[in-house]
């Protein structure tokens, strides 16, 4: 069931989107050479309570922490630990959410721990220029593959590939909601996009082939090729005057 958010909804939803917003931009801000990828996952954890929210992720289908930390050729869904040390030269993907007012912010993006090499800098640029074409196009009245295939083409084109395994979602109440919103699809098919909607946009974009693998871990997902993966996303909303990004700090 997809539920539509009034405007006073949408002003609560903000709110707790500022705060993922800002505990990502902290820990973002953090990942250096030398830190340990449960110290950036503390940062996180740290700025969504001291601003009165509850991390979202923590305990979510028992996961243990307030962010999914993913290096290199971790897709999603890493794991923090104390012995896991940053890089110099990784990418570092950090997902987060926080829950405020009874709504949930939920979004993410990839880091660079010092100097990274051109093709992971490529890498990022285009997955994250990838999330940006998908907002422009979650307009109302269209699709929700309007939102997938601009991704898709996107990243193709320029020789990257859409994992196909795991999605963006519509969130707000619960951090997964309907409707599902894939980073790839076909124009105009799809669920209809309505004023109300608000959805995770969530392009997650390997450097080689698109199959993944979950680690026995039982959470954190891999490129099978052991190439390279990134991972960008904002909560938006849609309304009747274009998309709004509600994740912002
Ligand atoms: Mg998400």
């Amino acid at each position: 069931m997809i539920v539509l958010k009034t405007s006073k909804e949408l002003s609560l939803m903000k709110e707790a989107c500022a705060i993922s917003a800002g505990a990502l931009k902290a820990a973002g801000a953090a990942v250096e050479p030398g830190i340990s990828t449960a110290e950036l996952d503390r940062i996180a954890h740290e700025y969504i309570v001291r601003h009165g929210a509850t991390p979202t992720f923590l305990g979510y289908g028992g996961f243990p922490a307030a962010a999914c930390i993913s290096i290199n050729d971790e897709v999603i869904h890493g794991i923090p630990s104390k012995k896991r040390i940053v890089q110099a030269g990784d990418i570092v993907s950090i997902d987060t959410g926080a829950t405020f007012n009874g709504y949930v912010g939920d979004n993410a993006a990839t880091f660079a721990a010092g100097e990274i090499s051109p093709e992971a800098q490529r890498l990022c640029d285009v997955t994250r220029e990838s999330l940006y074409e998908g907002i422009k196009a979650a307009v109302a009245g269209g699709r929700i593959g309007d939102i997938g295939s601009t991704i898709q083409r996107y990243c193709e084109e320029r020789g990257f590939s859409v994992v196909r395994e795991y999605t963006g979602h519509g969130v707000g109440k619960e951090m997964h909601e309907d409707p599902s919103v894939p980073n790839f699809g076909t124009p105009g098919r799809g669920v209809r996009l309505l004023p109300g909607m608000t959805i995770a946009i969530e392009p997650m974009i390997n450097q080689g082939g698109k199959e993944v693998r979950q680690l026995s871990d039982g959470w954190t997902v891999k490129t099978r090729d052991g190439k390279l993966s990134a991972h960008f996303e904002h909560t938006i909303a849609i309304t009747a005057n274009g998309p709004v990004i509600l994740t912002i700090a």
